[in-house]
């Protein structure tokens, strides 16, 4: 089966060859670690995990490679507003963003570098770009990367667009969207400031120096993925194209691909907006994580996506029915059980929609459809699994599984049973609120009745 991802650089839907296969090498920008993570960037990292997921269902071996952002402007300021390090608050949010991914069912990356674990290795590399007359050093001791001697520089964003700005500079590492300017590979600081001893004097690294080091350090100087969130497309990856490049003389990245927005109400959720909501908000409206990865299924990666709870209701929903449905089902005879007729053609055509272009939505459409197949068999039941690979819904954890029901409800069941026997429906009427109240809906079957859990 080929696989094909949209390309950023080319614009376009490409197949996917791999520089040295069956090696896939992928760099994802990793989180700035001073808050907690919002919806938002999760809808990214999940995309991120079923990018990597796809591949090794292809039969890739990836090498995930993403890191963590603990030296920028915002960590600094929120550190100081907190009276703490800038390494205790990086360490906190590292933590908590594990957790998160973990609750996502995100899959650990290969490797997760830090920033501030690099800074020998960026001090070299600045040094090799200035030596190559790429950069230049102001009076201050920051030193900035000139764009007009990069020729590419605009590639993967399209410089039409934007202003070249000449002969301008930019220190902060988020600027206008609409012009294009030298950026700063090494701010200067004052003495008393955090950062670190360089050639120039006392400095920080810039954002965008961080992720060209790392990643090349940890898969070469040209590697087939670069992932990221769609607003990191211009500056940050147009700027780490410029460094690499002009730093190797090579390409630095084959294939670059982004992820879209989330939304809330028509805007994109961020925390400059303050219209974000955490993996802690919808917990404590009830919600599981794992009920917001589904709803980020349903829509493709590339469209944005309106978060509101009665999608995310709807998303929770949809989850529980599935959970239900398998449980009970037959488990496959070994893990490596290979589905049978008719069952293996939704396996192929569940892989066929993950493999273009990550088309989750059909994906999925095609393990609803399987779900409502006839009766459950060990072929289904394996399939279903495979299928879970991908998707990371942890469905393991119910199928073939009996529902642990207190002895309050099955007392409760039981009761009802009687009264059924005795024609009392009544009375079996009233009892079915009472379980349901307990957070149980009753099917009854010819078999007997059947709890499913609300
Ligand atoms: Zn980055």
């Amino acid at each position: 089966m080929s696989l094909r991802l949209f390309n950023t650089l080319s614009r376009k839907i490409e197949e996917f060859k791999p520089l040295n296969p069956p090696k896939v090498g992928i760099y994802a920008c990793g989180p700035t670690v001073y808050d907690f993570i919002h919806l938002g960037n999760l809808r990214s990292f999940i995309f991120y995990d079923l990018l990597r997921r796809t591949l090794t269902a292809n039969n890739f071996e990836v090498q995930f490679v993403e890191n963590i952002t603990d030296i920028e402007d915002k960590i600094i300021k929120r550190a100081l507003e907190k009276d703490i390090t800038p390494e205790e608050l990086t360490k906190e949010y590292t933590k908590y963003f594990n957790q998160d991914t973990n609750q996502l069912n995100i899959l650990t990356p290969n490797v997760q570098p830090k920033a501030t674990e690099h800074i020998g290795k960026m001090i070299k590399y600045i040094e090799k770009l200035l030596e190559k007359g790429l950069a230049y050093q102001e009076k201050d001791g920051s030193v900035y990367f000139d764009i007009s001697k990069f020729l590419n520089y605009g590639k993967l964003s399209g410089l039409q667009n934007r202003e070249l700005k000449t002969g301008t500079r930019i220190l902060s590492d988020e600027y206008s969207k609409d012009d294009a300017q030298d950026f700063a590979l090494w701010k200067a600081v004052e003495s008393d400031e955090y950062g670190w001893d360089s050639p120039w004097g006392k400095g920080r690294p810039g954002w965008h120096i961080e992720c060209s080091v790392m990643s090349q350090e940890y898969l070469g100087d040209t590697f087939d993925i670069h992932t990221g969130g769609i607003d990191l497309i211009f500056p940050h990856h147009e700027n780490e194209i410029a460094q690499a490049e002009g730093h190797s003389g090579q390409k630095f990245v084959n294939y670059f691909v982004h992820a879209e927005h989330l939304l809330v109400d028509g805007k994109k959720m961020s925390k400059s907006l303050n219209n974000f909501y955490t993996l802690r908000d919808i917990e404590e409206r009830g919600f599981e994580p794992l009920a917001f990865r589904y709803l980020t299924l349903t829509a493709h990666y590339r469209d944005k996506l309106n978060f509101t709870w009665e999608s995310l209701e709807a998303a929770q929903q949809a989850l529980n029915n599935i959970r239900e449905e398998i449980r009970g089902w037959e488990l496959p005879v070994g893990p490596e059980e290979r589905p049978k007729e008719p069952v293996a053609q939704f396996w192929q055509k569940f892989l066929e929609a993950a493999s273009y272009d990550l088309n989750m939505p059909q994906a999925v459409a095609v393990m609803h459809q399987l779900l409502r197949l006839d009766t459950p068999t060990a072929s289904k039941s394996a399939t279903i699994l495979k299928m879970d690979q991908i998707l990371g819904l942890n469905l393991d954890q119910y199928l073939g599984k009996t529902l642990e029901i207190s002895d309050d409800v099955q007392k409760l069941l039981t009761i009802r049973e009687k009264a059924r026997n005795n024609q009392d429906f009544k009375e079996a009427d009233k009892l079915r609120v009472e379980i349901k109240k307990l957070g149980y809906e009753i099917e009854d079957n010819p078999t007997g009745p059947k709890l499913k859990k609300l």
